[in-house]
């Protein structure tokens, strides 16, 4: 995500990061670049040519051109406007109402449907709410049963009306289910056209008449750049929606539809879509995407994620464990399963400040601990747990047991034994600290 926009925004500030001497020329060059960088991104011409002007007019104000790190002025003057350009600070959604009504709007392939299940599972795993699915696409069956397998696996109920060819009643249907059974947010998943066209706005306007929603979404995909804002304007007049979703950020996208959103129809995005699986949602946070486009980590939204993940029973067992000195492989193998439980590595590692730029190039992907793993899977209950008998013998049955080499059996348990001695010296460490503490 980004990476093309933040390597070139980087390149730009080198011109003031140098050793040279800063001059008006300097700054206004940079600019040239910054605006560029922002047009190859795909950010819309006004919202650029705006941008860089409001940078001007700041970094002149500062004084870049006296300021002893000059470069680095710039870069976090570039970072806050980035911030507002995106909306400033993240918006919720209203719940408002009982039950909450959301009404989803967007083209076909947007990402609504998919989104739809992901707010559900948010809400209802996140907020403890009770949504309601409905699947008011009269045209297509086949997004009516993916809305179906979608409320499956989340264990989401899914409201819909085989036959019934109008919209507008089934949408009243399904909120007078929703009261009956204690349904306190009903999420409608409305029918998207490829184009925008006059009878889709009519439908869905006509829906937006009679449940009359307490929160509009606009559900748009990232990658289709320049036109993701054109259609949002579209839909923005047509509808006063109140926020937009960007979907498959997680992808390869310049962008572009980020950075001008926001500024072209004035509605702040509330949710960025980063994967197909049904948490692979994030609230838009400006801030920490202004940091992650300028390379500068997102240590924030890292430790939220590790947080959620955090057992927080293992943790002290494990504690304990350490303690006593006997952490073993199926430790090992539990931590494993903890990071892979927060998600992508590449997007962990994008999260880190300064280590997403140099790791742009590596291939890391989940099946980095699939061979750890393998060797692991391939000892004995009582190789796990004792190590140290792990001997010639046994390392060869594991190397040829996970399907990969001695050499790399015999790094693993270098590995563990090393971390079995940092765990030691820690633990002894801290005895030590606290007889210190108790000394006069
Ligand atoms: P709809 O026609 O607007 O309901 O769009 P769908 O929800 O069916 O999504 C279209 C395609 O995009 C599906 O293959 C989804 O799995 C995929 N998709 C949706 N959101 C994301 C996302 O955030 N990231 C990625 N990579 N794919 C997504």
């Amino acid at each position: 995500m980004f990476e093309n926009l933040s390597d070139r925004l980087d390149r730009s500030f080198k011109l003031l990061k140098g050793e040279g001497k800063i001059t008006e020329i300097n700054v206004a060059e940079t600019l040239k670049d910054v605006r560029r960088a922002l047009l190859d991104a795909d950010v819309n011409f006004k919202t650029a040519k705006q941008f860089t002007e409001t940078v001007k007019e700041k970094a002149l104000g500062q004084n870049v051109l006296t300021a002893v790190k000059p470069g680095q002025l710039m870069v976090k003057i570039v970072h806050d406007e980035l911030a507002e350009l995106m909306g400033g600070t993240a918006v919720d959604i209203s719940l408002d109402g009982n039950p909450a009504i959301i009404l989803m709007a967007g083209l076909q392939g947007s990402g609504k449907t998919t989104f739809s299940g992901k707010l559900a599972n948010l809400l209802k795993t996140k907020k403890g709410k009770k949504p309601l699915l409905v699947a008011d696409d009269i045209y297509r069956p086949a997004a009516i049963e993916q809305l179906r397998i979608l409320g499956t696996q989340i264990d989401v109920p899914v409201y819909s009306e085989d036959g019934n060819k109008n919209p507008v009643e089934i949408a009243l249907n399904a909120i007078k289910q929703a009261k009956a059974n204690g349904n306190d947010v009903v999420i409608i998943d409305t029918a998207g056209r490829l184009a925008i066209d006059e009878a889709m706005m009519n439908e869905i306007a006509a829906i937006k008449t009679a449940v009359k929603p307490s929160e509009i979404l606009f559900v748009v995909d990232s990658m289709t750049g320049q036109d993701a804002v054109n259609t949002a304007k579209e839909f923005n007049d047509r509808l006063n929606f109140d926020g937009v979703i960007l979907t498959k950020l997680d992808g390869d996208t310049r962008g572009g539809a980020a950075l001008s959103i926001r500024s072209i129809v004035n509605k702040p995005i509330k949710f960025v879509g980063m994967g197909e699986k049904m948490d692979a949602l994030d609230i838009f946070h400006p801030e920490r995407m202004a940091d992650r486009i300028l390379g500068m980590g997102d240590i924030v939204s890292l430790v939220e994620r590790a947080q959620e993940q955090y057992d927080e029973e293992e943790a002290r067992r494990l504690q304990k464990k350490i303690a006593k000195n006997q952490f073993d492989f199926n430790d090992f193998l539990s931590q494993i399963h903890q990071i892979k439980k927060m998600g992508n590595l590449k997007d962990l590692a994008a999260m880190i400040p300064g280590v997403g730029k140099a790791m742009k190039d590596i291939d890391i992907d989940d099946n980095a601990f699939k061979s750890i793993e393998a060797i692991i899977y391939s000892m004995s209950p009582k190789e796990r747990v004792s190590p140290e008998i792990l001997n010639g013998s046994r390392r060869q049955r594991i190397a040829k047991g996970s399907g990969t080499s001695i050499q790399e059996v015999n790094k693993l348990i270098k590995q563990f034994d090393e971390t079995r001695k940092m765990m030691k010296m820690m633990t002894q460490m801290k005895g030590a600290g606290k007889l210190m503490s108790k000394m006069p």
